[in-house]
């Protein structure tokens, strides 16, 4: 069982239901075993051609474009690298690898703005000439 880059697996196929996780694969995923959410068990038979409707889909506490990355914990593992792009409230973890991947281990896609020098702007007093 395996995955590969470009595969979007959808909560919604099999579980309408549940929270409606939906995640696409960036990369790796040869060790893929199984996602779990909501109780659910999604392999390889829940990946689905497009993006379904976002109704139903519930976020909860995921981030917004939450990556797990599987080679940032373990670097000599097929590197299963998926983003969160709906859903995901009943998230639990994903197995590659004989590896757990959660959202521990997710790093989000934030905007860190560059630390820079302080520029002293402070205002000279002009003395106004009359
Ligand atoms: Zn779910
Ligand atoms: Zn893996």
């Amino acid at each position: 069982m395996a995955v590969k880059k470009g595969d979007l697996i959808d909560e919604h196929k099999r579980h309408p239901g549940s929270c409606g996780l939906i995640i696409k694969v960036m990369g790796g995923g040869a060790g893929f075993e199984k996602v779990l959410c909501c109780d659910h068990e999604l392999t390889e038979d829940d990946i689905v051609p497009d993006v379904g409707s976002p109704l139903g889909r519930s976020r909860g506490r995921m981030p917004v474009s939450a990556i797990l990355d599987e080679k940032k914990l373990y670097p000599d593992s097929c590197g299963l690298r998926v983003i969160v792009i709906d859903g995901g409230a009943g998230f639990k973890e994903i197995r590659c690898c004989g590896h757990s991947l959660t959202l521990s281990s997710a790093r989000e896609l934030k905007f860190t703005p560059m630390r820079g020098p302080e520029v002293d702007a402070s205002e000279t007093g002009q003395h106004g000439t009359a």
